[in-house]
């Protein structure tokens, strides 16, 4: 999921909704309309570590104003070593400073949303943030201004600058890219997203927010639910009649939403088109061939990463026929539709996790990673720690997340409804709590935030884990096969279906840049080829399966979506060799939680022992879906040995 915006410095890693809703007969029920007043105590967060109260919050926003004044006096005398040293430590302790005020007005307001002092206190901690951006503009620019003998100057005569060296390596790494002055003024005035001290990418181009505006005007028909009810389609329900067991309602959901796209096609061409066209202006402007090379490049990721995930894949497509192939013997109908790729494969179990037994399953599950990581996890766990905020109220933001700030123990955000999914969900959001404490205890302030590439590697990894232990101690085949459904789904939905988001993508741009008009008849052709390919014969595309891009907002996020696939398939190689049992393998998963950002991420992830430039994550996936579907089948059969 795409970083919140202006979180880019706090690394809150915001994850996937729990929308399970499961109940346990007798004790606490959690129940999302319950005042916050009413949850357990001992279930929220302490945000004392943060600031004492509200009031040492607004008293912090009135010192950072003041400290920002004298980070300015600084411009222009960044030539100077020591005055390049003096005004990083400034500017890193304001930044470090200010990180904690949006941090802890974000995590009020998310547990509150309703109150207009939180809010008051988030937009605040949000502007404190921008202006310090803003003032501290002139450190970019200068830094890039130095000469290299310079930079190697400054280290010589002022050895504490070299703790600088991966910010400052980092700012000048794109150097040869800058442009003139009046070159940068123009671009940044068209909007450029390739070049901002804040991650711009996050703030939507026009040819994204016409897109929504469009997506939000369609008028969607009604439809027959199960019950035979007229109810009006709209996307927030689409997800859940697409998944119904009905056949006919779901088949109508998908039906009606890609027929009234088909009528919009072109309009809805004209934005993506857009999109593209300006992504390929600003790579362009800035000296790329092409604008895959650029917006990697911004987080110093090589192409060969992104085509090779593509290439592994197209050629370990057989696990995904095979799953058509499962679905349609399970399901029992002649053809797979794109309706019936969303239903359940098997019956859903009732496992209900309340959160004592939680915080057991979860160390013994994650035992693989070494115990100092099972004795901080358990410390994390512990709800008297004042990590995590359990569970839902009313006025709280729905969702999953965990939060981080240097110096202090990581925040995780939980909807705790104890159904498996949830259980999954803080097995992942630890994940991330894992990595920032062992980037924390390690890492100075300047390297301690990881990079987003790598983030959901170590969240991954966790639910993987969980899901073995699950599988290895389910008490019935029903349970199994539950467990191993969602596994295939994951593998299904983030790898493959991301990668084909990828692939399309990458077509898309490559087509453009070689001066292809991106029509919708083109954009049809282009999708409806890659889902012939990617799903295979056994899978029968229906007349506006072809339309589907047109609703997907990721293909404006700008070469991002495949991080979704490169996260879970490195996630997986890793469990394996995490369960190997081999020390020396485990201990180069957990040296990349305590690297933080010391290193550019592709290097992160090949000291922990993936090559993402090679398909061997891509093949430890496929690998995982074959084997998974074929337990699945042979538990099928041997729950229903008539067949049928
Ligand atoms: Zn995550």
């Amino acid at each position: 999921m795409r970083a919140l915006l202006a979180s880019t410095l706090v690394a809150t890693v915001s994850c996937q909704e729990a929308a399970h809703q499961d109940r346990k007969p007798g004790g606490f029920v959690p129940d999302g309309n319950m005042e916050r007043a009413q949850v357990p105590d001992g279930t929220t967060w302490q945000l004392a570590p943060l600031f004492a109260d509200d009031d040492s919050f607004a008293a912090a926003l009135n010192t950072l104003a003041a400290r920002r004044e004298q980070l300015v006096t600084f411009a222009g005398k960044l030539g100077s070593p020591a005055h390049l040293r003096e005004c990083l430590d400034l500017y890193f302790d304001i930044r470090l400073e200010t990180n904690r005020a949006t941090l802890y007005a974000n995590l009020r307001y998310t547990t509150d949303t309703s109150s207009t002092d939180a809010q008051a206190m988030r937009d605040k901690s949000l502007d404190a943030l921008n202006a310090l951006m803003s003032d501290a503009g002139f450190i970019r620019q200068e830094i890039l201004g130095l000469s290299d003998s310079a930079v190697e100057t400054a280290y010589t005569s002022e050895p504490r600058l070299r703790e600088y060296a991966p910010y400052i390596d980092e700012q000048r790494r794109r150097r040869a890219r800058l442009l003139a002055p009046e070159a940068e003024r123009v671009l940044s005035l068209a909007g450029d997203n390739l070049w901002a001290e804040i991650d711009l990418n996050e703030i939507p181009s026009d040819h994204e927010k016409t897109f929504g505006a469009a997506i939000t005007d369609l008028q969607l028909p009604k439809l027959r639910d199960e019950n035979n009810r007229l109810v009006q389609l709209t996307l927030s329900n689409y997800g859940r009649l697409r998944a119904s067991g009905d056949r006919r309602v779901r088949r109508q959901a998908v039906e009606k939403l890609f027929g009234t796209l088909k009528e919009y096609q072109h309009i809805l061409a004209g934005t993506l088109s857009g999109q593209v066209r300006f992504n390929i202006f600003l790579a362009r402007a800035r000296g790329y061939d092409r604008a895959i090379e650029a917006y990697l490049d911004k987080d110093n990721i090589d192409v060969s990463v992104y085509e090779n995930l593509i290439q592994s894949i197209r050629a370990n497509l057989e696990p995904l026929h095979d799953y058509v192939a499962l679905r349609k013997k399970a399901m029992g109908v002649d053809e797979v539709r794109v309706y019936d790729l969303y239903t359940p494969l098997v019956a859903a179990v009732d496992m209900q996790f309340p959160y004592e037994r939680a915080a057991e399953i979860l160390p013994a599950a994650l035992a693989p990673l070494g115990p100092e990581y099972v004795a901080a996890l358990t410390t994390g766990l512990d709800p008297t720690n004042g990590w995590l905020d359990l569970y839902p109220s009313k006025g709280k933001e729905s969702g999953a997340f965990c939060a981080s700030l240097y110096g202090t123990h990581p925040f995780v955000k939980m909807n705790y409804f104890e159904g498996y999914g949830d259980l999954s969900t803080l097995a992942h959001e630890y994940g991330h709590a894992l990595h920032a404490y062992y980037s924390g205890k390690t890492q100075p302030y300047v390297t301690f935030h990881y990079p987003a590439f790598v983030a959901e590697v170590a969240s991954t990894i966790n639910e993987k884990l969980l899901s073995d232990h699950l599988v290895a101690n389910a008490e019935s085949d029903a349970e199994k096969l539950f467990i191993l459904s969602h596994l295939v789904e994951s593998i299904r939905t983030t790898i493959y279906r991301q990668t084909l988001f990828a692939d399309f993508e990458l077509q898309i741009h490559t087509a453009a840049e070689n001066g292809t008009p991106l029509t919708a008849e083109f954009l049809n052709e282009t999708y409806r080829d890659l889902i012939a390919t990617y799903y295979g014969d056994g899978f029968t595309i229906g007349e506006n399966d072809d339309i589907e891009w047109a609703y997907i907002p990721h293909f404006y996020y700008k070469f991002y979506v495949f991080t979704y696939a490169t996260g879970l398939s490195s996630g997986i190689a890793l469990s394996e060799r995490v369960q190997s049992g081999d020390p020396a393998q485990r201990d180069a998963f957990l040296g990349m939680l305590a690297a933080g950002s010391s290193k550019p991420p592709l290097e992160l992830l090949r000291d922990a022992g993936v090559d993402l430039t090679e398909p061997t994550a891509v093949e430890a996936a496929a690998r995982l879906m074959a084997e998974t579907l074929k337990q699945m089948e042979a538990l099928l059969a041997r729950s229903a040995p008539a067949g049928g």
